[in-house]
């Protein structure tokens, strides 16, 4: 099986579904004890008479809001953006000044050996 058909099996079993009538999430991986869900049923695995075990709400109302791990990951992505963008443009100057001192000095340095 390749990596790509691997995660896209893994994400479809991990996907939660939010009410979007309360805000209650469905996990796949927890189950729901009120309509005796056992852990690791798929959200469309679900039997249709299944409701939303806070605010009785249909299937058709709950929306797939991915998997678990795909939060974390992208927070992950966006603080490493953060991270960059936190510089302040004095730090930015600095980054660049430093360069371009890198630069000049191995330029010089090449210019030195000639
Ligand atoms: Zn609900």
């Amino acid at each position: 099986m390749s990596a790509q058909a691997e995660e896209a099996l893994e994400t479809q079993v991990l996907d939660r579904y939010e009410c979007r009538s309360c805000g209650y999430v469905y996990e796949p991986e927890k189950g729901d004890d009120k309509y005796d869900i056992p852990a690791g049923t798929v959200f469309s695995e679900l039997p249709v008479n299944w409701r939303c075990p806070v605010c009785s709400a249909k299937k058709v109302a709950f929306a797939n809001i991915g998997a678990a791990g795909t939060a974390s990951g992208f927070k992950e992505n966006l603080g490493y953006g953060l991270g960059v963008n936190k510089l302040t443009p004095g730090q930015k100057n600095i980054l660049i000044f430093g360069a371009l001192t890198l630069g000049f000095l191995f330029f010089i340095s090449l210019y030195g050996l000639q």
